[in-house]
């Protein structure tokens, strides 16, 4: 059995979403910032994977009050596009 933080799985998700009309560095290790980011600004919300009901109940609960986490997502997305924690010509080459 394990702990899922479903706001992790949300943020994830948000994250893809608005990262497709951002015109910013997409590589792992920026949308890995940018996630941190995101997770810090947001409560936690963990469940056992084992109660996939409850999951499911609390995944739709949180993404329907989605304003905040719409604001942490897009101001973690600018954080990190404006200011990139590597060099910009390492962007294409990193991971991937
Ligand atoms: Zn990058």
């Amino acid at each position: 059995m394990a702990l899922v933080n479903v706001m992790e799985e949300i943020v994830d998700e948000k994250l893809a979403q608005m990262l497709e009309s951002e015109n910013c560095c997409k590589c792992s290790r920026c949308i890995e910032d940018m996630k941190a980011i995101a997770l810090n600004k947001l409560p936690a919300k963990y469940v056992s994977t084992s109660n996939g009901e409850l999951f499911t109940k609390l995944a739709s609960s949180v993404r329907q009050s989605s304003v905040d986490i719409n604001v942490a997502v897009s101001s973690a997305i600018e954080c990190v596009s404006s200011r990139p924690l590597h060099e910009p010509r390492d962007a294409g080459n990193m991971d991937d």
